[in-house]
């Protein structure tokens, strides 16, 4: 087996794929009629292909690596501290350097007192550390009935049982099932369901329905509120900007825990360390992971506030952990990215310059016949296809707008998702303007090949 090299033909390496790699979030009979892409290398914003193309990743990977591909220093620090010490745990009244640095570092960055790191492997067993440490803290306040976690609809927090629970994913719930004690309210997705309101009234009235759950449920019997400052794998869905304020006042005002799953906005995407920062938001709990690492290694946590931190303490132990929790490898490269972002400026660099020059030409991607808005905060994207702009119409689901709009971009080697109706990016951050020119360009060539197909098949009608 180790003879499976990068030089195999691309359809050995396809059929080897097929018979025996489960891929996440995939059809695989239909993947297996089709053949999966192999990626070879990257470089900066740069991917190649088996068949040698080179691929723009306006996904940075998975919305994780915000300081680009290949850069060596990372991979000296994984070498070098595998070296020294590859592994050891957490768990036994013993610690290491890098779950140290690192931790000290993450609360130096985080906001506010953000001053704890409880570490996890991925930002899906990171929320699962979430439900347990809101339940656990008001246990330990002698309030164990409050229980109840309040997420939203289209939301996204991973896909263990948890995290998949906490999200508001229909055909997520459909495969397995959830847990108790989560609910979940409307999205504040304007574009797709605010109808005639103005975004203002909407964003509002969206947050209400967290008071109202509130009320519904009885105050007694809730947790925590989560959500992510901007839904990512929900379409790249900005609130409108009465919401937020809105969300954390009734936070306060019934005292819940409020809990920002931050695994993508963390690390500079929104042009602020943390998408908190950018829309004004003060949880207790922060949840983090893919930026943390820039990809690198698998890491991700949970940043906790010293009233909670204290009141679990309080508690005694608290029976929860991974085998993996601070890994010194992981947290050694994930030290490493926090250096570069800061040495080298990258969050700046996405406020100052990436984001405003991106801006401009995002923005007018709205002349185009398919697209109806488009939004962009920091360097996270998402534009809406319509057939009809005045109405926002959607297309009939037959016409797969958004997934034949992502194969146009596949063909023209630029790697931007679909979600629905909506075209999401999240390129890494140190891409250049010049590289957002290649990224526009590829763009724009897309879309044009998508609505002439959808205008030859009769499709370009609202459904
Ligand atoms: C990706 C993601 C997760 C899950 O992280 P994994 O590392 O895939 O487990 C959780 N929350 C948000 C907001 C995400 O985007």
């Amino acid at each position: 087996m180790n003879m499976i090299t990068n030089h195999l033909p691309t359809a050995e390496l396809q059929a080897l794929d097929a018979a025996h790699h489960m891929h996440p979030f995939t059809d695989a009979p239909g993947l297996a009629r089709k053949g999966a892409r192999v990626i070879t290398r990257g470089k900066g914003v740069w991917l190649t292909d088996s068949e040698g193309h080179q691929i723009i990743d306006g996904m940075a990977g998975l919305w994780c690596v915000n300081i680009g591909y290949g850069r060596k220093e990372l991979a000296e620090v994984a070498a070098r501290q595998m070296e020294e010490l590859a592994y050891y745990n957490t768990f036994f009244q013993t610690t290491h350097v890098p779950a140290i640095a690192l931790a000290a570092k993450i609360a130096e960055l985080a906001p506010g007192d953000l001053n704890h790191v409880f570490f996890a492997g991925s930002g899906s067993e990171a929320n699962d550390t979430n439900i347990r440490l809101v339940r656990r803290y008001w246990d330990v306040k002698g309030q164990p009935q409050k229980r109840v976690i309040i997420s939203r609809k289209n939301g996204y927090h991973g896909s263990t049982m948890g995290g998949g629970s906490l999200g508001g994913m229909a055909p997520i719930h459909a495969h397995g099932g959830m847990i108790d004690g989560i609910v979940h309210i409307d999205q504040p997705y304007w574009w797709g369901e605010g109808e005639d309101m103005t975004e203002e009234a909407f964003g509002l009235a969206r947050a209400k329905q967290l008071e109202d759950k509130i009320l519904e449920l009885g105050v007694e019997n809730v947790a925590a509120f989560i959500g992510e400052p901007i839904q990512g794998a929900g379409g790249v869905i900005v609130p409108p900007s009465t919401y937020w304020p809105e969300i954390q006042r009734i936070c306060d005002t019934y005292g819940i825990l409020l809990i920002a799953d931050e695994v993508i906005t963390g690390f500079g995407r929104t042009g602020n360390w943390f998408g908190s920062q950018t829309f004004g938001i003060r949880p207790h709990i922060m949840t983090i992971a893919k930026g943390l690492s820039s990809g690198y290694q698998p890491i991700g946590g949970s940043i906790i506030c010293d009233e909670v931190a204290r009141v679990i303490g309080e508690g005694g132990e608290f029976f929860h952990g991974y085998t993996y929790s601070g890994h010194p490898v992981a947290a050694a490269v994930a030290l490493e990215n926090l250096r570069i972002l800061q040495e080298e400026h990258i969050v700046d660099h996405v406020r100052n310059v990436a984001h405003p020059y991106l801006k401009e030409r995002w923005d007018a991607l709205t002349d185009h016949p398919l697209v109806g808005e488009a939004k962009l905060v920091g360097l996270m994207g998402s534009i809406a296809l319509t057939p009809d702009k005045a109405k926002r119409a959607k297309f009939a689901e037959s016409s797969n707008v958004g997934y034949r709009t992502r194969e146009r971009c596949f063909a023209n080697n630029l790697i931007m998702r679909a979600v629905g109706d909506r075209m999401i990016i999240a390129p890494p951050l140190v891409i250049t303007t010049a590289e957002i020119d290649i990224l526009i360009e590829r763009a724009k060539k897309s879309l044009d090949e998508s609505y002439a197909s959808l205008k030859a098949e009769g499709l370009f009608v609202p459904a």
